[in-house]
């Protein structure tokens, strides 16, 4: 576990200097909050769940993977933290709905929709099962997790931040038409529940990651180079050559972002989308 650090608060006296506003460690703290977190047993959810529970938060996790639910559940809780798990799969609506029954008397006050697979398919051998599986997982499972948080929430309010991609914005790489529509629709989801809800008491934004390496994106560059595919490998130079900081991205670089939007400190910021990229929409 890392360092604990301690952040000092001022002199009850020096209350005056902060003009009433809510002081520094208070923002920035989940304590007494509960966070969802989906896709949490790997890449950007793993580093999520471990910041939260840094910050205080307790944790309820969703993945289809059991032992990486379980590898981060064992990380999360000696910050003293509680973690529920569920082994949830997020393609089936009739799954996702019976996840929300189980948690109704103690429900989240943010979530994080997080959880996406990236299957790269050429647009013509695309078909229905493939399609409606990219679009299940990574648009229609966020659709039904954000209704199911607001209408259960009501008047309590919530933040919802949802995972995006740089993809939506600027299709760069070849085979990811069924991907790119499915973060597309992310966005505007976000957009939509954010004009529909901002006057409810709900706060909702989004990000958009790019090149960020984890074990998902990992397994893309080890199949391209081994399987030769030139294509792929050719895109990928011209991809890394837009990073505007020169390099990869860490998943924990992606978490601090949504640590933000997810806390106090974001208390102004609705239905907008944060690049988290290294600067490849920069330029
Ligand atoms: P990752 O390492 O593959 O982790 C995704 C997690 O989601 C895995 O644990 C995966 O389980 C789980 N998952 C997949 N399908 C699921 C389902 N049907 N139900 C429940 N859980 C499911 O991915 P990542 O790279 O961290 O990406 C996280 C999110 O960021 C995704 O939405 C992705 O599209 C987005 N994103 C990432 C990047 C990047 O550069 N990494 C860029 C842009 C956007 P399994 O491992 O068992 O499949």
């Amino acid at each position: 576990m890392e360092k604990s650090i301690t952040i000092r608060k001022p002199h009850k006296l020096d209350i005056t200097l902060n003009n009433g506003f809510a002081l520094m460690p208070d923002i920035i703290s989940f304590k007494g909050k509960r966070t969802l977190i989906s896709g949490a047993s790997s890449g950007i959810g793993r580093a999520i769940s471990l910041r939260l529970a840094e910050a205080g938060s307790d944790l309820i996790l969703l993945d289809i993977d059991e032992i990486g639910l379980k590898n981060i559940k064992d990380a999360a809780e000696p910050y003293g933290c509680r973690v529920d798990t569920y082994n949830t799969d997020l393609a089936k609506k009739e799954s996702i709905d019976s996840f929300w029954e189980d948690i109704a008397n103690e429900l989240p006050d943010i979530i994080i929709n997080n959880a996406g697979i990236y299957p790269f398919k050429d647009y013509l051998e695309v078909d229905k099962n493939f399609y409606e599986n990219t679009l299940e997982i990574n648009l229609h499972s966020v659709f039904w997790m954000c209704q199911n948080f607001i209408k259960r929430r009501g008047a309590k309010g919530g933040v919802i931040v949802n995972i995006s991609s740089i993809e939506a914005m600027i299709p760069f790489k070849e085979d990811l038409a069924h991907y790119s529509i499915s973060k597309a629709g992310v966005m505007a989801l976000t957009r939509s529940l954010a004009k529909d809800y901002g006057r409810k008491g709900f706060r909702v934004n989004c990000i958009l990651p790019g090149a960020i390496r984890t074990p998902g994106t990992e397994n893309l560059v080890k199949k391209a180079i081994s399987k030769m595919q030139l294509h792929l490998i050719r895109t990928g130079i011209n991809f890394n050559a837009r990073l505007t900081l020169g390099r990869w991205g860490k998943p924990d670089e992606v978490a601090k972002v949504i640590l933000f939007l997810a806390s106090d400190m974001a208390s102004y910021v609705q239905g907008t989308m944060i690049p988290v990229d290294g600067g490849f929409l920069s330029c």
